[in-house]
């Protein structure tokens, strides 16, 4: 899942931590891609310009999960995973190598790595949305910030992406209480 929000928060345009968010220009796509990508704390290659505009598309669809859930709209949010399970054909697979472990991982059919990721990141949402945790994607409801993340708190209270965020917005109640 950290490689879904990754891709999200780093490809798709809106506005984060109380500044816009722009698209990431032709340039910067393939750096931000490869954010994206790290998000989840592994060293993955970085993003050849091609992969980056092709995880800008399936970023700019896996967000609407996250718009979907976040307004309460669960029937919308589990169709389109469907579509997206269903275009980018995820398929598990167990695969080891570099040494590791027997690991899962998930191919596409395009037999590219944006469109692996894709069919990865579309089953990651639906395990999620599948399970008990199904509300728990979400979208940062502080002021002028639209970046998502996934609750993985034990009470589910979360409700911003950051604690940046989360200090912007105490910040700002404490000081309205002080007026
Ligand atoms: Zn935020």
């Amino acid at each position: 899942m950290a490689v879904t929000v990754g891709l999200v928060n780093a490809l798709t345009p809106g506005e984060m931590r109380g500044r816009p968010y722009p698209a990431p220009g032709v340039d910067e796509r393939a750096a931000a891609a490869t954010e994206g990508l790290r998000a989840g704390g592994r060293r993955y290659a970085e993003a050849t310009p091609g992969e980056a505009d092709e995880l800008a598309g399936v970023a700019a669809r896996l967000r609407v999960v996250f718009e979907a859930v976040a307004r309460g709209d669960a029937d919308a949010a589990a169709s389109q995973v469907n579509q997206l399970l269903k275009e980018t054909d995820a398929r598990p697979h167990l695969d080891r190598h570099d040494g590791e472990p027997w690991h899962l991982h998930f191919h596409g059919a395009g037999g590219t790595r944006a469109g692996d990721w894709a069919a990865s990141c579309a089953t990651a949402l639906a395990v999620v949305l599948g399970g008990e945790l199904y509300d728990r994607l979400g979208v940062c409801t502080a002021p002028h910030c639209d970046r998502v993340y996934v609750d993985t708190s034990r009470n589910g209270t979360r409700r911003f992406c950051s604690t940046a965020c989360q200090n912007r917005v105490k910040t700002a109640a404490f000081r309205a209480r002080n007026a």
